[in-house]
């Protein structure tokens, strides 16, 4: 194999350009960048530190070009031919490859009124946006976030930071109904009021003016300077389906992240695979830590490795002072246990009927769950059966509980 060639440098694509040559891979290697900035962190983009928002990169682009990475900048692929083996670029160029990686992540799920897309309102996904939204948050500027989630929820951190007003319209009954347990939804949301930021559940918009008025269902009338629509990401698939890829909440891979073509891998936010400890459940996941471990299970599964991607999903979120950490996936729990520790830090544990952690989330100060968290993955990836008992207990240490597993 002598050419590889990445679509996207996002955190997956990167991290698997360089594993490619951490694992010796010498040939040729060609990383298409839809964006024009160097490849940047997303985490950072609703996170800005006391110094505002600024771009961080994942690697810079000299360390790049020593590695004998060729980054396409500010370039998109077109098409992938897969009877001759190419990429098309948006500036006529071909790039042959012997094995192609398609990382093209997410795209923000749009927000419309009915039919039609509101006259004002933004995104945040790339630090383009970010931008954008930054330059308009001042001291009393009046921000409507649509949709509680984890970004529009960091977002509105930010934003009390800068002392703007926050009115976050959420059409759930609850906050992060499809990320986290109420439990914890609960805790975040009393902490967003005690902020100011007015939190309005079960409501939905149903007219936005150019002037940034917004109505609500039941006839309140929000005046804004600035609108954020935060409601889920959608996966960039089209390109993949084109090639007459198969599709299914994402690009579907198999349990090594390979498509249905022998010579195309798929990886990060934009693919869908079968989870080895979840009964092979096809999942997508959008999480940091996921983008990178995907990245480098693929850079090594193009160089031949056959080894299933059985990484215990896991994903952070910071909201003030408090530090939100999940590992696994709670989906099939029917018991939750919860073990309390100092300062309100809580960690909730998701069990299956058999007694099997599926799952653990917990919220904390800082990194104050960090620890367990880890511990609990390791569980979770043992496909241990703890005693409910011993996690309920915060004298017990988890550590001993990876020993009774085999740790
Ligand atoms: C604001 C924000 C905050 C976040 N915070 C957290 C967090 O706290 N914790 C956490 O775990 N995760 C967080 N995430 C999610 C995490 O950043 C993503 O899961 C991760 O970046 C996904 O990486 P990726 O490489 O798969 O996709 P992306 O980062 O989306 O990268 C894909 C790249 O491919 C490019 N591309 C797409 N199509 C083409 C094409 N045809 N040609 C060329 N290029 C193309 C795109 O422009 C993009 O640059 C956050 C995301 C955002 C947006």
């Amino acid at each position: 194999m002598n050419r590889v060639v990445i679509i996207g440098a996002g955190e997956c694509g990167v991290r698997a350009a360089l594993a490619l040559r951490d694992q010796g891979f010498d040939g040729t290697l060609d990383l298409i960048h839809g964006e024009r900035h160097t490849p940047y962190e997303r985490p950072p983009l609703s996170k800005p530190n006391a110094d505002g928002l600024s771009l961080t990169p994942i690697i810079g682009a000299i360390d790049l070009a020593q590695k004998n990475i060729t980054l396409h900048r500010a370039l998109a692929a077109t098409a992938i031919d897969r009877t001759l083996q190419q990429v098309s670029l948006s500036n006529g160029e071909n790039l042959a490859y012997d094995r192609l990686l398609i990382a093209t992540g997410a795209t923000p799920r749009p927000f419309s009124l009915g039919s039609h897309e509101p006259p004002t309102h933004f995104y945040l996904r790339t630090y383009d946006d970010a931008v954008q939204i930054f330059e308009r948050l001042h001291k009393g500027s009046r921000l409507i976030i649509i949709g509680g989630g984890f970004i529009g929820l960091e977002l509105a951190v930010q934003a009390r930071l800068k002392e703007a007003h926050v009115t976050l319209i959420e059409s759930a009954p609850r906050l992060l109904g499809r990320a986290v347990p109420a439990e914890i939804a609960a805790v975040i949301e009393a902490r967003h009021r005690a902020e100011g930021v007015e939190v309005i559940c079960h409501a939905s918009i149903t007219d936005i003016t150019a002037l940034g008025t917004v109505t609500l269902h039941d006839g309140r009338v929000l005046e804004s300077d600035l609108i954020v629509a935060g409601i889920g990401s959608l996966p960039k698939t089209e390109l993949a389906e084109a090639a007459g890829l198969t599709i299914d909440n994402g690009i579907a891979v198999d349990r090594t992240l390979r498509t249905g073509d022998p010579f195309i891998f798929a990886a990060g936010d934009c693919c869908s695979f079968p989870h080895p400890l979840y009964d092979g459940k096809r999942i997508r996941i959008e999480s940091w830590r996921g983008a990178q471990e995907q990245g480098e299970h693929a850079a090594r599964a193009m160089l031949g490795s056959v080894d299933d991607y059985q990484a215990v999903p896991w994903f952070w979120s910071d909201q003030y002072e408090l530090g939100l950490q999940m590992a696994g996936l709670s989906g099939d729990a029917t018991q939750t246990v919860r073990r309390d520790l100092a300062d309100g830090c809580f960690i909730l544990f998701h069990l299956a009927e058999n007694g099997r952690l599926l799952a653990a989330s917990g919220i904390g100060l800082g990194n104050n769950v960090a620890r367990d968290i880890r511990l609990a993955e390791m569980l979770i990836a043992k496909r241990a059966h703890p005693d409910p008992a011993a996690l309920r207990d915060p004298a017990l240490k988890l550590k001993s509980l990876l020993a009774t597993h085999g740790g």
